[in-house]
């Protein structure tokens, strides 16, 4: 399984970040040592002292596809969820300042939280979800999915370009504006149109 994650999707998360709009999607990567285990604690690793919660929807992988095209795309994944791309900002910060890869900073243990799958068939509109982050129940980040730069169909038809989607693998969209360090005994939970689909504590 791997986890496919789109950078910059959000307008007002590059203005934060003062990063340039891409003229395509940016992708990298996660392990699958990087999934956190269900219900589990993230502790903060120790290389680190800035990570960031960066609140996305996730799209499940049901079939093997390649150039898949965007019209066919939505036959690739049945479920959707909410998830968390943890990001060590200042080891990613040198990184990006350098030039180079920025795995160390984003697929480290635990640096994937993947929250319970939802059919995609109970929503209406895949392109109008609501979802957002609390941190110690006080709204962090809030998002709508109309508000992506590329749209799910899409960043299936970009990504399968480059990588064979197998069954299982997951995508990342990217995070709406709000990004913002955790520091240890936060909480933090998801929330997809106004279901909690994830929940953990910082330690
Ligand atoms: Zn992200």
């Amino acid at each position: 399984m791997k986890i496919i994650c789109i950078g910059r999707n959000y307008t007002e998360h590059i203005k934060e970040l003062a990063n340039e709009r891409p003229e395509e999607p940016v992708v990298f990567i996660k392990p699958d040592s990087a999934v956190l285990p269900k219900e589990q604690d993230f502790y903060i690793p120790e290389f680190t002292k800035d990570v960031h919660h960066e609140v996305e929807v996730l799209v499940k992988i049901c079939k093997v596809g390649k150039h898949i095209i965007e019209g066919f795309a939505h036959k690739y994944y049945d479920e959707i969820s909410l998830g968390l791309d943890f990001t060590a900002r200042d080891l990613q910060s040198k990184l990006k300042e350098k030039g180079l890869p920025w795995e160390k900073a984003k697929g480290f243990d635990g640096a994937a939280v993947i929250g319970k799958w939802l059919p995609k068939s109970d929503f209406k509109n895949l392109n109008n979800l609501n979802f957002s982050l609390l941190k110690n129940n006080e709204i962090v980040q809030n998002g709508n999915t109309g508000l992506m730069l590329w749209k799910i169909d899409e960043l299936i038809a970009y990504v399968s370009k480059f990588f064979t989607l197998k069954k299982g693998d997951i995508i990342f969209t990217g995070t709406p504006a709000g990004v913002g360090q955790i520091t240890t005994n936060d909480y933090l939970s998801g929330r997809l149109e106004g279901q909690e689909l994830f929940a953990l504590n910082i330690k």
